[in-house]
């Protein structure tokens, strides 16, 4: 396989540390808001890196934190908490709002076909590890106190700016955010490991610490919980383009300064979802979820495929336009691969012509991941002059790394009458609390009874004839 690498800024052929294994870590979700699409196009692309892996027979192993630790998504000692905006909002707790959020992602997941990773670690789980590693970036001096908290030394590396200066502009916005609010930093790349002292007096979650009671850093978190699961050196770390810089520079200078050694050799970045305005992201107010998709009316996985369809290294331009034709697409591949499945019978597959295609399509996914070459193969492989059995043994193997259910027959949504029915008067009331809720346009209550339904597996879906629910999982 060749991938690009971040590090070396070229497609490089992918060589892991140990023969026939890969160790992969994923930056995780912060949980205190639902998912954005543009964020769960990184994991739709993780997902498909590590079942191509999977597929050309490595053996994986992918961890993933969760950022359930207070005031985070920022370098800087500054904005808000965001966990405790969060719990304010809902009335819940801190933890409340992280468990709640947590299980909306895994939820998420599940309905995008995305493979849970090996090892999923809250970062509150692992606090001793923190304090551990600070501990050593302090007795080997590339740590200081200062101002009650404790700090990176950036000036004792030789280049903190591993990943060039490629994003300049994005560094100089994140150094800016620092600087001004933080006077305790020798250098102006520095980065907080443990706070003591921040902007938010009531910071929700503390620990004790050989520095006073507080709370780390952001960036530590996947530096521990990486090294905790997968040893003092790994072969791809993913992420959003957007981490490169501050937090992936500061997770390599951070593990770098305490292994004293290489820490992870290829470096795996996907690109932004932008619509018409630019970047789309949880900070421009109306956030689009996988439930907002299904409450409009489309099928999860179409939000797959669009993403399949083009390369993870490019800007991806979302529209609703864009969904409706990849809706279009997605029922008639669909339906064309059903076909063959029912027509298959008993009559055997030409194992040969399965094999050659199979070829081709690690050809396409070894050209660093490029799913749409991929996609291209597999419709060759329907057009062409071969019997029904063939092509639905082809599409079947294919979608062991596209994960588009293509030769899965869709159920049936539940039968209501089958349901529990204590829950199915509780859903109706609740349906009928949020139609209330809206006819008096309080539009924040409806969604909050969406969402606490959502909390439950359960799924609502407007339609011309009323709103429609479906318990999942
Ligand atoms: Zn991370």
């Amino acid at each position: 396989m060749k991938l690009y690498n971040s590090l070396s800024k070229k497609v490089e052929p992918f060589i892991p540390n140990v023969e026939g294994r890969v160790s992969m870590y994923t930056c995780g979700p912060t949980v205190y808001h639902f998912a954005h699409i543009g964020n769960l196009r990184s994991y739709i692309a993780e997902d498909v890196l590590e079942k191509a892996l999977r597929y050309e027979g490595y053996d994986v192993k992918r961890v993933m934190n969760i950022t359930d630790v207070g005031h985070l998504s920022s370098d800087a000692d500054t904005g808000e908490d965001k966990m405790l905006k969060g719990a304010k909002r809902e009335h819940k707790t801190v933890m409340e709002i992280a468990e709640f959020y947590t299980k909306a992602f895994f939820e998420d997941m599940k309905r995008l076909n995305i493979k849970m990773p090996d090892v999923v670690e809250p970062a509150t789980h692992c606090i001793p590890e923190f304090i551990h590693m600070i501990e050593v970036l302090l007795e080997k001096g590339y740590a200081y106190r200062a101002g009650e908290n404790v700090y990176f030394d950036t000036s004792k590396l030789d280049n903190y700016f591993v990943f060039g200066s490629q994003n300049e502009e994005e560094q100089l916005v994140g150094v800016r955010d620092d600087v001004t609010e933080d006077s305790n930093k020798r250098n102006k790349n520095d980065f907080v490991l443990w706070f003591t002292k921040s902007k938010f007096e009531d910071q929700a979650l503390k620990w004790d610490s050989p520095w006073g009671t507080g709370y780390p850093g952001w960036h530590i978190e996947c530096s521990c919980i990486s090294m905790k699961h997968l040893g003092d050196s790994m072969d791809i770390h993913c992420g959003g383009v957007d981490n490169m810089f501050p937090h992936h520079t500061n997770e390599i200078a951070q593990s770098e300064a305490y292994l004293g050694h290489k820490w992870c050799n290829y470096w795996f970045h996907v690109h932004h979802l932008n619509d018409r305005n630019g970047k789309m992201s949880k900070s421009k107010g109306d956030i689009l979820t996988v439930s907002k998709l299904i409450e409009k009316g489309y099928d999860p996985l179409v939000y797959r495929l669009f993403c399949l369809q083009s390369h993870y290294r490019k800007p991806l331009e979302f529209s609703f336009d864009q969904m409706d034709n990849t809706a279009v697409a997605y029922e008639k591949l669909k339906k064309r691969v059903m076909d063959n499945v029912r027509k298959a019978g008993n009559e055997p597959a030409d194992e040969a012509a399965v094999s050659e295609y199979r070829n081709r399509f690690i050809e396409a996914l070894d050209n660093d991941v490029n799913t749409a070459m991929g996609l291209t193969v597999l419709y060759d492989a329907l057009k062409a002059p071969l019997n029904a059995a063939t092509k639905a043994a082809i599409a079947k193997s294919f979608d062991e790394v596209l994960g588009l259910d293509l030769t899965v027959e869709k159920e049936a949504p539940e039968e209501k009458t089958d349901a529990d029915p204590e829950l199915v008067s509780y859903v109706e009331e609740m349906i009928e609390r949020r139609k209330a809720a809206k006819k008096e346009k309080n539009f924040e209550e409806a969604d909050r009874i969406r969402n606490e339904l959502l909390g439950k597996g359960i799924v609502l879906k407007d339609t011309r004839e009323g709103t429609l629910w479906e318990k999942q999982g």
